[in-house]
């Protein structure tokens, strides 16, 4: 069975080693990006199974790069989670209402986090490859 193809957007290096390491652990295959562009730009070459994304980057913000992957039929079907430290109300409902496939906090919780992102790869509407 292939390994299925993360795309981890987040600026922040120790974040992004935690999500890598505790990823490649799980058997899954990994993608990074420091910026929204960069993320947005990987998303459209590789066709990911599901994208993390951090809320809080250098140039466009998480929300932008989703609604950019959201606009664009190459990318539009493949789930995306935000990752954010922000539990600021009016950010987590603007990620609700965007349309992001779910949302989990920092600092990680690594049981839930790993849970939340088993499942949603399960489900039968998880974008990426399968070939
Ligand atoms: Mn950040």
């Amino acid at each position: 069975m292939a390994e299925q193809l993360i795309l981890i957007v987040e600026d922040n290096e120790m974040n992004m080693k935690l999500l890598r390491d505790v990823l490649s652990h799980r058997g899954y295959a990994t993608l990074e990006a420091a910026t929204g562009e960069q993320g947005v730009a990987l998303a459209r070459e590789r066709r990911p199974a599901l994208i993390l994304m951090d809320i809080q980057l250098p140039d466009i913000s998480g929300i932008e790069a989703f609604e950019r992957l959201a606009a664009d039929p190459t990318t539009r079907d493949i789930p995306v989670v935000a990752v954010t430290a922000s539990a600021m109300q009016e950010e987590r409902a603007q990620i609700e209402a965007v349309g992001f496939a779910g949302y989990q906090p920092k600092p990680i919780r690594l049981k839930e986090f790993m849970a939340f992102i088993e499942q949603l790869l399960a489900s039968p509407t998880a974008g990426g490859e399968s070939a």
